[in-house]
């Protein structure tokens, strides 16, 4: 397999700093990429490598990793297909690729969701697999992807005692779970995502940057159906990209079946419910005072 050797380390003496560059290596299959990871035990899987080329917290350098699993010749994971009931996504598709499918094909409000993400050049080199697979930040994307029910498929290899041969093993679940533990396991590779086409009466996904702050900010992200004047089915997710994404499933619940428009009772408890399910947001008033207006203009639009 052929791999660029380090270079020798470069010394920069005004800034006192060690350079080294990366070993790159190309495996062709799933399986050669899981089983150069398992031989090199600190390498990490490149896929548009947005997230590993950043640059370190004070922008003086960016800090790459020492060993580099690229996954840019891997072709089974360019590949994507849709079937009646779901669009099958390779891992390596880009987010510029994902937008290409189109705003009419893409279930509700997925199209936006990506174009406001990084601007184009960024989108496309970065891959779906790798937002997803980013652990210190949870993606745009992830609140409505797992209001859509989307789930992802791993492949990994497992040790086995006294054998030599790894066992492979293949997991498929929900988004939802590569939050908290155990979460993507180390040298677990996302091969597909699995995202299911429904069709949704109204979708919506809001991004708000309250200052010039970039990191501050917050989506609100809303699906719903709704039947002769009646909401029969509504999901709702909010998340400022750190303290998870916040859903209250037993509030979407209570919701379906009601007539439209909502009366200012039920519009009181629902503001009531917002506040709750922000609660982690603790003190930011005005991030939790522009949810609940948000859920009321959706439950306006979806009232006409
Ligand atoms: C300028 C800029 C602007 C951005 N703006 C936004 C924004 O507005 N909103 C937003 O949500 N994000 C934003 N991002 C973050 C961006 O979404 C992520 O950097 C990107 O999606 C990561 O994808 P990648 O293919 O580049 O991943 P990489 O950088 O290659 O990898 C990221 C991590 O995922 C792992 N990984 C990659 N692929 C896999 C896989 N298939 N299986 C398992 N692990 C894998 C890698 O080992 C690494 O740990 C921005 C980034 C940049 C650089």
């Amino acid at each position: 397999m052929p791999f660029y050797g380090r270079q020798n380390s470069e010394r920069n003496v005004s800034m006192n700093l060690k350079y080294t560059s990366p070993r790159v290596f190309f495996p062709k299959s799933i399986s050669e990429a899981l089983e150069r990871n398992r031989s090199e035990a600190d390498a990490v899987f490149w896929a548009g490598g947005t997230h590993l080329s950043r640059y370190t917290e004070n922008k003086t350098v960016i800090s790459l990793p020492k060993n580099v699993i690229s996954l840019g010749m891997v072709e089974e994971l360019a590949r994507a297909s849709r079937s009646e009931h779901s669009l099958e996504i390779g891992s390596m598709m880009t987010l510029d690729r994902l937008a290409a499918i189109g705003r009419n094909t893409l279930p509700a409000g997925l199209y936006d969701a990506i174009i406001r993400i990084g601007s184009r050049p960024m989108r496309c080199r970065a891959t779906i697999g790798g937002h997803l697979a980013v652990k210190d930040k949870i993606g745009d994307l992830r609140p409505l992807l797992q209001l859509l029910e989307t789930t992802v498929e791993t492949r990994s290899l497992k040790e086995r005692h006294g054998r030599r041969k790894a066992l492979s093993l293949t997991r498929k679940f929900p988004i939802a779970l590569l939050e908290g533990k155990p979460g993507l396991g180390g040298g677990e590779l996302i091969c597909r995502i699995s995202i299911p086409t429904e069709s949704w009466d109204y979708g919506t996904y809001k991004k708000i940057i309250p200052t010039e702050d970039e990191e501050r900010f917050f989506i609100f992200t809303a699906l719903a159906r709704v039947e002769k004047e009646v909401l029969t089915d509504l999901r709702m997710a909010f998340s400022d990209g750190y303290t998870g994404v916040l859903r209250d499933r037993d509030v979407e619940v209570g919701m379906a079946g009601r007539p439209l428009r909502l009366n200012t009772k039920e519009l009181e408890s629902l503001d009531d419910a917002v506040d709750t399910i922000t609660e982690p947001w603790e003190k930011r008033d005005y991030e939790k005072e522009t949810a609940k207006r948000l859920v009321r203009s959706f439950m306006n639009h979806i009232s006409r």
